[in-house]
């Protein structure tokens, strides 16, 4: 049986960023979903004690689905932090060294990500990732895909579809996706690169 997770902070913590009732939704309604509907479809199933990661490197269809919906939104809850000041909210250690490395800069790497959230077409994730080597990468994940199931380690991700912002932005997409940045708990990303 899955659980939903708890949020490492309040609900109305986010804001201005995320508004309490979009976290309210988002994690209590949606993602409250998909573990319900994860739990359901693996009764009795060979996925029933298997760890969430496994079953979405290993399933298809409506399993698929809500275990890799459940496995993005829990990185994605517990990635933020209530604001910071945007200048000083950046990676740092070895995820800031290989970001500087790889884009440049880290105002480049950011407009990367934005521009790559902003441009996937219909419901989906974008996402910063290590291959193998050490390398960094920003994927398009449309549905409910993450980057294990490449063989990648999954370190940020926005949430592109409609429901993370459209009670806050409507449809201001890239409004969103410029918002997040004095959220973002690099400590919890760095840890995610280094685990
Ligand atoms: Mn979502």
């Amino acid at each position: 049986m899955f659980k939903l997770i708890e949020l490492p902070y309040s609900t109305n913590a986010l804001e201005p960023v995320i508004s309490e009732k979009t976290i309210s939704f988002h994690h209590g309604k949606h993602l409250q979903g998909y573990v319900d509907n994860l739990n359901k479809l693996i009764l009795g199933t060979e996925y029933e004690k298997m760890p969430l990661e496994e079953i979405v490197k290993s399933s298809t269809g409506g399993i698929f689905n809500n275990a890799g919906q459940i496995l993005n939104h829990n990185l994605y809850f517990e990635q933020f932090q209530a604001p910071q000041p945007e200048e000083t909210n950046l990676p740092f250690g070895k995820l800031g060294a290989q970001i500087e490395n790889q884009w440049g800069s880290f105002q480049a790497f950011k407009e990367e990500f934005i521009n790559k959230g902003a441009t996937l077409f219909g419901s989906g994730w974008v996402w910063l990732s290590a291959q193998q080597d050490g390398t960094l990468v920003i994927t398009q994940e449309p549905g409910a895909n993450n980057p294990v199931t490449k063989g990648l380690k999954s370190l940020l991700t926005f949430d592109v579809w409609e429901h993370a912002y459209y009670l806050d932005y409507q449809n201001r997409r890239p409004a969103h996706l410029n918002a997040l940045w004095n959220i973002i708990n690099w400590e919890t990303i760095e840890e995610r690169l280094l685990r």
